[in-house]
């Protein structure tokens, strides 16, 4: 049944808002982790598909595994919505689907993850909300110039 913190490819947590930023509740469980008031066990119970995925086609993570402190630290996309159809819970892969969905797609939500091949720790980085009608904000800003 796991520790309830993991990410689970099938079952995704559900969005708050167009982004999420889950960076204080790992920092939370790392620390509890440390300190011992949540077991490794429960808080490395990565799902087997996300364990595959991060060592398969995960990308580079910032750091080292906060847990095993291994450069095993691996990140993964996945996107989910209805209007993506039978894509709704696949990997991103390669990159480029991610800006073709953009392209192509009104709106779904993104979810990245990050897994630790080695101790299998796993935790949600952020989740956003993207496709036509959400354009992000960084390409927003770039264009200053009008028309
Ligand atoms: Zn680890």
């Amino acid at each position: 049944m796991g520790g309830g913190n993991g990410f689970d490819p099938h079952d995704p947590p559900r969005v708050s808002g167009p982004v999420v930023d889950y960076g204080l509740a790992r920092k939370v469980l790392i620390s509890e982790v440390r300190r011992g008031v949540v077991a490794t066990t429960d808080a490395c119970d990565a799902h087997p598909e996300l364990v595959r995925a991060g060592r398969n086609i995960g990308g580079e993570a910032a750091g080292p595994c906060p847990v095993c402190s291994h450069e095993t630290l691996r990140t993964v996309r996945y996107v989910y919505g209805d209007e993506l159809g039978r894509d709704s819970g696949k990997v991103v892969y390669p990159e480029e689907w991610l800006a073709e969905l953009e392209a192509a797609v009104a709106e779904f939500t993104c979810y990245e993850v990050e897994v630790c091949t080695d101790c299998h720790w796993n935790h949600l980085i952020r989740s956003y909300v993207a496709g036509k009608g959400h354009r992000r904000v960084a390409q927003r800003q770039r264009r200053s110039g009008g028309a």
